[in-house]
């Protein structure tokens, strides 16, 4: 499961972005209580100050989400873990992201083995992400799409996980949820959101948990350029 990453020297980081800075922020999430080793190891290869603007590089390895433009983050590090951890939990083949954003969350995904598909509303943020993912030599599928409709033609997925928040869960997901899968969302409106963990059964079933208070953009409809 050993990530296979085109590390650049722009990538390796120095100072701010330094490894010495990402081994510090994976401390964190250990003591945060992410405890999966293979979360963790992401985390630590996985170059986060290459999915944000370069001004705001020296903040990539703090445990905070980050502005991407068009009024949308990066998430937060514990939470991209934490989402990542409790997938990972199935055993999954299949990931589809919803909100691509930066890209960050997909690579990570990729860096575990994962096949990722990912739809993004933005398309200038979808382009970007793009970008990133192919120069770091990581192998997502991604499309411009409303993502609540989730991505029907290569679905069922083992694990499902949106990372923009919708007053409730979206069935069409739940729908593309194969069986033994997980899903994670936050649900929630402007007064505060739950990470939900929805697993499925082999009797088709759905079990459903919450995880942890959560602080997500809106998951919108609509397409933009
Ligand atoms: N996973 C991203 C987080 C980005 S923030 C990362 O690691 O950077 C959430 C993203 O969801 C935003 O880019 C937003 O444009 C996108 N989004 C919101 N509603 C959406 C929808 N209906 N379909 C697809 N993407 C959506």
């Amino acid at each position: 499961m050993t990530p296979r990453l085109r590390l650049s020297p722009e990538a390796v980081g120095t100072g701010m972005t330094s490894q010495r800075v990402r081994d510090r922020l994976v401390e964190r999430l250990r003591e945060a209580g992410i405890g999966d080793e293979r979360v963790l190891n992401a985390v630590r290869v996985v170059p986060r100050h290459l999915f944000i603007d370069e001004a705001l590089a020296s903040r990539a390895y703090e445990d905070t989400a980050l502005p991407i433009g068009h009024g949308q983050t990066i998430s937060q590090p514990w939470v991209v873990a934490r989402m990542t951890e409790a997938v990972l939990q199935v055993g999954p083949k299949t990931v589809l992201e919803v909100g691509t954003g930066s890209g960050y969350q997909a690579a990570i995904l990729a860096a575990l083995g994962l096949e990722v598909f990912t739809v993004e509303r933005i398309g200038d943020l979808l382009r970007l992400a793009r970008k990133r993912l192919r120069q770091l030599g990581m192998n997502v599928r991604s499309r411009h799409d409303d993502g609540r409709i989730g991505w029907a033609e290569h679905g069922p997925y083992d694990g499902i996980v949106v990372t923009a928040a919708a007053p409730a869960l979206v069935d069409a997901l739940i729908e593309q949820l194969a069986v033994g899968g997980r899903l994670v969302a936050p649900v929630g409106g402007p007064g505060g959101q739950a990470l939900l963990q929805l697993t499925r059964g082999a009797d088709g079933g759905i079990v459903q948990e919450e995880l942890a208070p959560v602080s997500f953009v809106p998951l919108l409809s609509g397409l933009l350029d």
